[in-house]
């Protein structure tokens, strides 16, 4: 192929095609060059209030309309039949050989759009097609096999013989990046987590609210359920959990710590997930029917990172970067993320030149996320042997999720008010038309309470503070929480469920309205207008 690409793009998977459509609709030509050919299977299904207004936002800056499919269920089931819907995230937490007896849920509020189990197969497909839409090159069954760097460019030699060339490549080929490998870029190094995988897709599998007589707001069938256990958690992603649903499959995985130092896969996947039904025979029953549609895929150690994920001419995103842990479901926001981040590098480098430093905060938000997953995932594995400590870390992922999803929508707000203040033909709205970013002043105070929340959990860990004790520390650090709207209950230790109506949403804009600076902006920027 003769024609000099402005980027190359490794992989064509969401963060592949995500990222090469924000580039094609600002004006760079991008070729994907990916190992297999669409559709096949992936995994990452799950979305959250931040993964789909972080899409909505992306739509709006890089004026790219088709982004915003991944915004909403009812957006995406018009283009991609096969999703599911997810209208809460479920927890439900089990003791071996019992009954369980304690849940939360965290239905979707009016306030955010109803989520969705992403069919990836056909989602990743769709996505594709979208990029090569915009102009995009598409390569498929072509792994990569050797990548060249010098100062006139790069060069990607695939499988097949051919020999493509670019200004710049973005490996986004997930866990086996080969840039990691030839770069010698893996590392465990610092990583807090560490958890083996056994998951397929599966039919026949039970709607838990058949099996359980605990009930919550919403169905748990019509969400994501997790089943919590000491040592592990358990994802069940139904694609058939609506009218007119057109897929049978449902995402089934479990995730185990490892305790004995063994990161090798599970040799006889299968058998271990029997052994695990066993253990916990209410899942056995949501299981009885249940049968694998594809062979199980068995993960070793699923934590890995990158000592460096940009350098000269190139950047490794996404999976390729590092990965932590499923629980909560942040992949496809950190994937979404970091595109959007690493568009806005390149649609820069390219205007202005090729400054290295250009790229530095890609990779300090990388780490970054990778860091603050890690944080949240580890604690939690260690909070799931007793339900009361669990039922505390479960607050201080939803201030970080609720956060989160508040600062994005206030970005995505400003972006939509500059976007309808500009012409079309004026390109993305990057960074430098927008104002500051959201939530500024409140970093400090949210680290705070992150850092006594850790120390909490160390004291649990190393045998100072009993279950109880650390319960009731988080009961007193919640106490002391005065950065979230109270109608929300979300440190009240004794709510179980999220239920978050317009009569609490509209306390919160009031309680926002008095608020100190910095939490005042984030909340009014993100909450409904009132
Ligand atoms: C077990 C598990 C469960 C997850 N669940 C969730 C979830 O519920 N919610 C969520 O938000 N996120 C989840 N994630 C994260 C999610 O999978 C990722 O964020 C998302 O898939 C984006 O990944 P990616 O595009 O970087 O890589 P991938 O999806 O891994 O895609 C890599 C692409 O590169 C191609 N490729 C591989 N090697 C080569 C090569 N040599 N040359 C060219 N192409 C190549 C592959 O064919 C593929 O298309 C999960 C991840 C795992 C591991």
């Amino acid at each position: 192929m003769d024609e000099k690409f402005d980027v190359l793009i490794l992989g064509s998977s969401l963060s592949g095609s995500t990222l090469s459509i924000c580039l094609q609709a600002s004006g760079l030509t991008t070729c994907m060059i990916d190992a297999k050919r669409h559709p096949r299977f992936a995994i990452g299904e799950s979305t959250i209030p931040n993964t789909s207004k972080t899409y909505s936002l992306m739509s709006l800056k890089y004026r790219a309309p088709e982004l915003a499919a991944l915004s909403s269920f009812g957006s995406l089931i018009e283009r991609v039949r096969t999703c599911g819907v997810k209208t809460n995230f479920g927890f439900v937490h089990h003791r071996p050989g019992g009954r369980a007896e304690r849940m939360h849920q965290f239905p979707l509020s009016e306030i955010v759009e109803t989520e969705s189990h992403l069919f990836r197969a056909d989602v990743d497909h769709w996505l594709a097609d979208r990029a090569v839409d915009r102009g995009a090159v598409l390569i498929e069954g072509a792994p990569t096999r050797r990548i060249d760097i010098d100062e006139s460019g790069v060069t990607v030699a695939c499988g097949d013989g051919r020999r493509i060339s670019g200004e710049y490549v973005v490996d986004a080929s997930g866990r086996d990046s080969i840039l990691a490998t030839a770069l010698s870029l893996r590392t465990t190094e610092g990583l807090r987590t560490s958890s083996k995988s056994v998951f397929t897709h599966m039919t026949g599998v039970i709607p838990f609210d058949e099996v359980t007589a605990l009930r919550g707001p919403k169905l748990w069938h019509a969400g994501t359920l997790h089943h919590v256990f000491p040592g592990g958690w358990m994802w069940v992603i139904p694609f058939d959990n609506h009218d007119g649903a057109a897929n049978p499959l449902c995402s089934v995985g479990v995730c185990w710590r490892i305790d004995d130092g063994d990161e090798k896969p599970f040799a006889d996947p299968e058998r271990a997930f029997a052994e695990f039904l066993d253990t916990y025979p209410e899942i056995g029953t949501q299981f009885r029917h249940a049968k694998p549609a594809r062979e199980w895929t068995s993960a070793g150690r699923l934590q890995y990172t990158a000592r460096q994920t940009v350098g000269d001419r190139w950047c490794l995103t996404s999976n390729a970067a590092g990965f932590i842990d499923p629980l909560f479901s942040r992949g496809m926001q950190n994937t979404a993320a970091v595109a959007d981040r690493l568009a806005e590098a390149l649609i820069n480098r390219f205007d202005g030149g090729f400054q290295p430093e250009t790229f530095h905060d890609v990779d300090v938000l990388q780490k970054n996320l990778i860091a603050e997953n890690d944080y949240l995932v580890a604690n939690a594995y260690t909070s799931f042997r007793d339900f009361e400590l669990w039922n505390a870390w479960f607050r201080v992922w939803q201030v970080n999720q609720v956060t989160g999803t508040m600062r994005t929508e206030r970005r995505r707000r400003q972006v939509a008010e500059a976007a309808a203040h500009s012409a079309e033909s004026s390109g993305p709205i990057l960074a430098d038309r927008l104002g500051a970013a959201s939530g500024s002043g409140l970093d400090d105070l949210i680290d705070a309470f992150y850092g006594r929340a850790d120390r909490i959990m160390d004291s649990y860990r190393d045998g100072t503070l009993g279950a109880e004790s650390a319960a009731a520390e988080f009961r007193t650090l919640f106490a002391d929480v005065d950065f979230l709207p109270p109608s929300f209950g979300l440190t009240d230790m004794s709510q179980p469920f999220f239920d978050i109506d317009m009569a609490k949403v509209a306390s919160a804009v009031e309680w926002a309205r008095q608020a100190r600076p910095g939490i005042r902006e984030l909340f009014l920027g993100g909450l409904p207008a009132m």
